[in-house]
């Protein structure tokens, strides 16, 4: 087959229905929770607006805003930049990343039923290794995006603040290395609001998804939201983010395509 033959046939599929089209982004407002860090961290900025016009004086055919955001506030990306381990590598800003890195498939990994048991959930190198023994092995330039049924709790279980932090699932160390050297993948997304589980800090070494994705420039996606409607393989991820000059993350619409 042609490689135009294939963009033909792959439009086809989108106007017939064949390939559907699934939205994986948590819709941002003024209430969309945030990551808290401990004092004495910067901490990210909620989503707030304010109107320019709205069809009146200001404006008497017209709608628009002004909208402020952190970087890493809702459905974000994080560019290698974001950590210190990525912070000399090429190309390791959002806008700077090669656009071919920006769409890819996707293998969804679901362990949605251990995180209802245990909120504190580690995903090991031995569980994707069970996972590929059902699924097939996680091909290089690949999102895997770990489904935690996490996006479906209301805000206080979502966050899942305590004493002593967040307790909320999230990839151990070996996981993240085995995804890294033996796999070779584009990047890692989960539901939750980090990369990271909520008690990554006690890890060796701490935040691992953050220090080791981004050290090998890798990336991340965060607080997307139906993965329980993606097949385990086979589906397609479009994940690109604002172009902001030295950027080091951003929000933005995930999408994925999804054979029928
Ligand atoms: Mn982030």
């Amino acid at each position: 087959m042609s490689s135009t033959q294939a963009l033909a046939d792959f439009a086809h599929a989108l106007a017939n229905g064949a390939i559907t089209v699934i939205d994986l982004t948590q819709t941002l407002s003024e209430d969309t929770p945030l990551l808290v860090l401990p004092e004495p961290f910067g901490q990210t900025a909620a989503f707030s607006r304010e109107e320019i016009s709205r069809y009146d004086d200001r404006g008497i055919a017209w709608h628009w805003n002004n909208f402020t955001v952190g970087e890493h506030t809702g459905t974000h990306f994080d560019a290698p930049i974001h950590w210190v381990s990525g912070k000399d590598l090429p190309d390791n800003s959002v806008d700077q990343v090669p656009v071919s890195k920006l769409i890819g498939p996707a293998f969804v990994l679901d362990f949605s039923a251990e995180c209802a048991a245990d909120p504190d959930f580690l995903l090991t190198a031995d569980h994707i290794g069970d996972w590929e023994a059902a699924h097939g092995a996680i091909t290089p330039g690949s999102w895997v995006l770990f489904r935690t049924d996490w996006s479906k709790r209301d805000t206080e279980a979502y966050t899942n603040r305590r004493e002593d932090g967040a307790h909320t699932p999230g990839p151990a160390t070996d996981a993240i290395r085995f995804l890294i050297e033996e796999r070779n993948i584009m990047g890692f997304g989960v539901e939750t609001i980090g990369t990271d589980a909520g008690q990554a800090h006690l890890l060796t070494p701490p935040y691992p998804a953050h220090t080791l994705l981004h050290g090998a420039g890798k990336y991340g996606l965060q607080c997307l939201e139906n993965l329980d409607k993606l097949p385990a393989t086979g589906a397609i991820l479009i994940a690109p983010p604002l172009k902001i000059r030295d950027g080091s993350g951003s929000p933005l619409r995930v999408l994925a395509l999804v054979a029928e």
